[in-house]
């Protein structure tokens, strides 16, 4: 991944092209807070919405972007489609419910929200026929771990373009980022911020100091750096901003050792072995 500027993307491995920074709007409300943090995300240059059924502002992600004002094509547009919704008929009703609440035409990546045992490969079905039909321009997965990809890729030759999974300082998941890269998966990080978690982190707080950025700057240019895209969630004009000025500064190759050693396999979200929702 060539780091450049906001704007820059990433190829996934179906040929489209993937801006590798962008907003999340888990837990941001539908309405006029999804609308403006999108807005103002736009304006300091983000040109990727991640959403997702579940967080329930798929209207509001659409309204927004159908009112920026910017071709379609500029922006990217992210969902995912529910566990209870798993298996190949009801993907492909969710996927309609998802198109209609958004508004649009086509989604650009659309993904299997977590790995439900013995359904996701029906959904990879479902999303691979529309795929086909041209409603997803890719297709991807999230929580997927490397079993999981195998797994999936023994029924399939439909490489997931991206898979979304928690990455921060302290789970770093390197076999993981390996084996995506070998098979050629774009790795996209969900909570890069921990959450906040990341703000109490000594040594980050060192490494801020030595670039005279934010710890939220250093965390998200690591990710880039590491060659993992982000998507970051903000609804405060200040932050949105402040995480989007990473591409004015390199961070060492000693640095980026002493962040990948903050690893702790710890998570904030669930484990995608043991989930039960
Ligand atoms: P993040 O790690 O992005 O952290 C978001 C929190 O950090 C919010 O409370 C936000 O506050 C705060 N924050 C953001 N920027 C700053 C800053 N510069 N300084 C201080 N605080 C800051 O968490 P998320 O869980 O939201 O993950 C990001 C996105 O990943 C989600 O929004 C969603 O799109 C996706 N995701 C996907 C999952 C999956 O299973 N596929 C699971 C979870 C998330 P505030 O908004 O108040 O400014």
């Amino acid at each position: 991944m060539t780091i450049t500027d906001i704007r820059g993307t990433v190829k996934l491995n179906n040929g489209i092209q993937m801006p590798y920074f962008g907003l999340g709007v888990f837990k941001t409300k539908d309405g006029k807070e999804v609308v403006d943090s999108i807005n103002h995300a736009v304006e300091a240059g983000y040109r990727l919405i991640d959403t997702a059924a579940l967080y329930g502002n798929e209207r509001g992600v659409g309204d927004a972007v159908r009112a920026l004002g910017i071709p379609r094509k500029d922006i990217f547009v992210t969902s995912k489609v529910w566990n209870s919704e798993q298996g190949y008929e009801p993907t492909l009703k969710a996927f309609d419910h998802s198109i209609k609440r958004l508004g649009l035409d086509y989604v650009d990546l659309f993904l299997i929200h977590w790995p439900v045992k013995g359904k996701y490969k029906e959904t990879w079905r479902a999303l691979e026929k529309l795929l086909n039909e041209g409603y997803i321009r890719s297709i991807g997965v999230s929580n997927f771990l490397q079993h999981h990809l195998e797994d999936l890729m023994t029924s399939s030759s439909t490489v997931p373009a991206v898979n979304q999974i928690e990455f921060h300082p302290h789970l770093v998941q390197q076999n993981l980022l390996d084996f995506c890269a070998d098979k050629n998966i774009q790795v996209e990080a969900w909570s890069p911020l921990m959450q906040g978690g990341v703000f109490k982190i000594d040594a980050l707080k060192q490494l801020a100091e030595k670039y005279n950025k934010t710890i939220a700057q250093v965390v998200l240019r690591w990710n880039l750096q590491k060659g993992v895209a982000t998507i970051p969630k903000s609804v405060t004009p200040a932050r949105i901003s402040e995480n989007a000025a990473i591409f004015d500064f390199n961070i060492g190759p000693e640095d980026m050792v002493v962040i990948d050693h903050l690893d702790m396999h710890h998570r904030v979200g669930a484990d995608p072995d043991n989930f039960s929702f």
